[in-house]
């Protein structure tokens, strides 16, 4: 379990020793310095590094950093607030010493995921990382929930370098196994990598579209699975380098045809008992598991601001490309925006659960899962009722079969996703009116930032961003 602990100055109990141990074990190993990660409001994960020896005094008195970053666009130009976005200030990186790991695809580099607090000492609203603990703290303190999440990554390889044009490292058709010989190196060494770093992985597969891949990992406390899923991303893009490749996490690679999603499972918890399982609700889900999911659909319009932040996200979000555009669940159903799983018979209790489809690896992935957190638990709060579920493709429905059904379109852009995420008030109340505030300016500005380009100028725009 993650420490829901905020950092404070001088560090986290017990952190400056263990730093200063840790920093020899490192520099044992050939460790020359940290990569200290966090991402974004745009969805960008900025860095900062540290020589191994300065791992302690990090761990102390954290990195500095400006936080002019959360109003960051993709494309590197800054937006504001009343608050953000001034040149002004600083902030403290403080490295999760749980989560630091020996980054086996870059010799020579350990990384951390960092919490960022001000000069004060105080948690600084802008920071994902911060708020996800947040809401997992007050999950388990006012609810007695705890939850298991897992970010499924799904990328298109390239022949390299990265930044050039998108040429498929693979022929072979879909899920084939032509496309996994062709790619046999690259993917046994991303296997080994994972492997060294303790990263438990599920199954990698090759995908759909062009040099598609996508590996699923095994499911963590909410916290760790998004610092999971930044790994994950910092190691493929590694290992693909190493082998002269690129890669490409983007929403959509090219206009047309289907895109990397980044896929959210999500399960809730009280008392060690998984409430998808063994209850008198609707496949075997608790009522509070039904509430939970009926809060996630009900506010998935205006969350998709968060889980789809880029307008290349709505290149993705098309019917009919297993991307999930529709207020609607499923057992087991690739269309439905979310997809309940029970898993298989004799598991259930361990395996069943959520995954909302709608998100993509643009997205924060601790401001996702503090959100769809935040909308279950609504949900839940308020009793709220599921829907009937749907099978097969609800594309297919009539506009009066869908209304009928509660079925709605997600927005199909960006903007449409801000102006229902500004009249949500459990999403911002969820963020706080600091980082709230940021996501409606930086979406805002990555819209007026496309404006005029046609499709595939906005899926060239964002291709190597992610
Ligand atoms: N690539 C699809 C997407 O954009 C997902 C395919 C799958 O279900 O794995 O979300
Ligand atoms: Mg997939």
């Amino acid at each position: 379990m993650t420490t829901l602990a905020d950092p404070v100055p001088g560090g986290r109990p017990g952190d400056v020793e263990r730093a200063a141990a840790l920093a020899g074990e490192l520099s044992g190993r050939g460790v020359h310095g940290v990569v200290l990660a966090y991402v974004d409001t745009a969805g960008v994960t900025r860095v900062k590094t540290v020589p191994t020896a300065r791992l302690t005094a990090a761990a102390a008195w954290g990195v500095g950093m400006s936080p002019v970053f959360d109003t960051f666009l993709a494309n590197d130009s800054i937006v504001s607030t009343d608050v953000l976005g001034s040149p002004d200030g600083d902030l403290r990186l403080y490295p999760d010493l749980d989560q630091l790991v020996v980054l086996a695809g870059q010799p020579g580099w350990a990384w951390a995921p960092v919490d960022r607090i001000t000069q004060e000492g105080a948690p600084h609203p802008g920071c994902g990382r911060t708020v996800l603990r947040r809401i997992v703290r007050e999950a388990a303190d006012h609810h007695g929930l705890t939850f298991r999440a897992g970010i499924e990554v799904e990328w298109s390889v390239s022949q390299g370098p990265s930044g050039g044009n998108f040429v498929p490292a693979t022929t072979g058709p879909a899920y084939s196994a032509t496309r996994q010989v062709e790619l046999s190196d690259y993917t046994a060494d991303l296997l080994a990598a994972f492997a060294a770093q303790g990263v438990e992985v599920e199954q990698l597969h090759p995908e759909y579209a062009a040099g598609q891949f996508e590996v699923s990992v095994g499911a963590l406390d909410p916290v760790a699975a998004a610092d999971r899923s930044v790994l994950v991303r910092q190691t493929v893009r590694a290992v693909a380098a190493r082998h002269h490749l690129a890669v490409s996490f983007a929403p959509a690679v090219f206009a047309q045809g289907v895109g990397n999603g980044g896929h959210i499972h999500l399960s809730a918890w009280r008392d060690g008992v998984n409430l998808h399982s063994g209850g008198a609700g609707r496949y075997g889900m608790t009522k509070e598991a039904e509430s939970f999911t009926a809060g996630v659909l009900a506010h998935l319009p205006a969350l998709t601001a968060v889980t789809a932040p880029s307008p290349a996200s709505y290149l993705r979000l098309r019917p009919s490309q297993w991307a999930g555009v529709f207020t609607a669940w499923g057992r087991e159903t690739r269309e439905a925006a979310v997809r309940v799983i029970t898993g298989m018979s004799g598991v259930r209790d361990q395996a069943a659960n959520l995954e909302v489809k709608p998100v993509d690896l643009a997205a924060n992935p601790y401001l996702a899962l503090a959100c769809l957190i935040a909308v279950g638990l609504d949900g839940v709060t308020s009793s709220a009722a599921l829907p009937e579920e749907i099978t097969g493709d609800p594309a297919r429905f009539g506009a009066e079969d869908a209304a009928a059904r509660g079925v709605r379109r997600l927005p199909t852009s960006l903007d449409e996703a801000v102006e229902k995420f500004r009249e949500d008030a459990t999403l911002r109340d969820a963020l706080g009116p600091v980082l709230a505030d940021a996501v409606i300016a930086v979406r805002l500005g990555e819209s007026a930032a496309v404006h005029g380009l046609d499709d595939e100028r906005v899926a060239a725009a964002y291709r190597w961003t992610y």
